[in-house]
């Protein structure tokens, strides 16, 4: 944990720097008479959503079902202590899975879509729950007149072909970790015997690529410290068939691992660089799947204005094996963040506490920091491994953050002139897709 005042007084100090960064940017909206985005833009930033006062109205949209705290590979990095979240292995039961698709259905009131997460450890390890929460989840949504749309995340080394087929039946949307090429791959997702895992994912995902068409399949990095050039990890692995790929920083104090300043600003410039990439192509209206670009393309283009982080313990927490609701999936069997379970249903007095507690306006640096709208304050198990204290701001990349907002608004502007249904199409307001890369 680091001296978290002086942290604080950095960001403060840059403030005034980097808010008339943002604010140039801005200004070519006005300058170029960019529709109502640019006009409603200070209108919408200039309040943000209070606090809840009724959370047991707030529906329940999003489950985590974390199917075993067991994985089967043993990644240096793993912030589940390789994969057992600290506690003895649980698999979840099918019964315990129907009291959690009882719980969504309840408790998604008003709500004709939700969302359901198949997690681990390695959520493949087991199969059986995992097959019985599709079939019963789609089923029991059309009783409650619900969408149950399916995300999975795994490593990719156990999947055979019938697990394959179900998976593409069901429209489970995949997103497989890899770290790119076989070499930076391998370097931190060893099998639990110590053996690389690259050889047996990149099997397992061509096959999937061929039988899994009905949903687009993604990738996610994690970049640890030394990280390969992200362009060759991008390019690698949407060779290899994926639609998007996401970088995302290790969160790790131990600095073996750790991104410092120094890797923090070289990923930066790397980010800077795909982004110029996906621009380049975005004129030409193809896709490159730059997931860190492209959520925040949708956000600058649907005018978010969030008073939170994230979901988490708004319309969005994660159930462990034996039925406990926790804030979210990284806090997973972490008791001080224990939100109730599903049987008694959700701990609301204390959702309240915390929802009034992680509220924007109630981080120090946060309250008048000209990217609130979008950042929010970052993630609070992120917050809690580097600031000690979940409800803090994640000041230690309030600098990083500016820069890259600062990146998306130049992507963002560029795309709007030369080719603006390019972003209708990404964010999703016209029905046709841009899958082309
Ligand atoms: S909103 Fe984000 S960038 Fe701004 S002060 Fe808070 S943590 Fe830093
Ligand atoms: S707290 Fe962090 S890890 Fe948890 S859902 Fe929010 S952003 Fe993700």
């Amino acid at each position: 944990m680091g001296d978290t005042t002086i942290i604080e007084e950095e960001a403060l100090k840059n403030e005034t720097l980097l808010q008339n960064k943002f604010t140039e940017i801005s200004n070519e909206f006005r300058k170029m008479e960019i529709l109502s985005y640019e006009t409603d833009y200070s209108k919408r930033f200039s309040s943000t959503p209070g606090a809840p006062e009724e959370t047991e109205k707030m529906p329940v949209k999003t489950l985590v079902f974390h199917l075993v705290n067991e994985c089967n590979l043993r990644c240096t990095y793993c912030y589940a202590g390789d994969g057992e979240y600290g506690v003895p292995q649980k698999y979840m039961t099918m019964e315990t899975a129907d009291h959690a698709i009882q719980f969504l259905m309840e408790n998604s009131f008003g709500e004709d879509t939700v969302n359901i997460v198949l997690f681990g450890g390695e959520p493949l390890l087991n199969w059986k729950t995992l097959k019985h929460v599709v079939e019963k989840a789609t089923e029991e949504g059309r009783k409650w007149g619900k969408q149950v749309g399916f995300s999975l995340t795994t490593n990719g080394t156990k999947m055979n072909t019938e697990q394959m087929t179900f998976l593409h039946h069901h429209n489970v949307m995949v997103s497989v970790s890899m770290d790119g090429t076989k070499e930076a791959h391998d370097r931190y997702r060893p099998m639990a015997g110590g053996q690389g895992s690259y050889d047996r994912v990149s099997k397992n995902v061509e096959k999937l690529m061929d039988i899994h068409t009905s949903a687009p399949i993604g990738t996610r990095v994690t970049v640890v410290k030394d990280f390969e050039k992200l362009e060759k990890s991008l390019k690698h692995l949407l060779s290899k068939g994926f639609y998007e790929v996401g970088f995302a920083p290790v969160t790790e104090t131990n600095m073996q691992l750790a991104l410092n300043e120094d890797d923090l600003f070289e990923l930066l410039r790397q980010f800077e660089e795909l982004s110029e990439l996906f621009v380049e192509h975005a004129l030409k209206n193809e896709y490159i799947g730059f997931s860190n670009l492209t959520n925040l393309l949708k956000e600058l283009h649907t005018g978010t204005n969030k008073a939170y982080g994230c979901g988490a313990g708004l319309g969005f927490f994660a159930v462990s094996p034996d039925g406990g609701l926790f804030l979210c999936h990284r806090f997973n069997e972490n008791e001080e963040f224990r939100m109730g379970d599903i049987y008694f249903g959700i701990d609301q007095k204390k959702r309240k506490q915390m929802l009034e507690d992680l509220h924007v306006d109630n981080k120090s640096t946060c309250k008048s920091c000209s990217l609130k709208h979008i950042c929010s304050g970052g993630c609070y198990y992120e917050a809690m491994e580097r600031q000690g204290d979940y409800r803090k701001p994640n000041a230690h990349y309030c600098n990083w953050m500016h820069e890259w907002i600062t990146i998306g608004l130049k992507a963002y502007v560029k795309i709007l002139r030369h080719n603006p249904t390019f972003l209708d199409k990404i964010s999703g307001t016209t029905k046709e897709r841009c899958i082309s890369n």
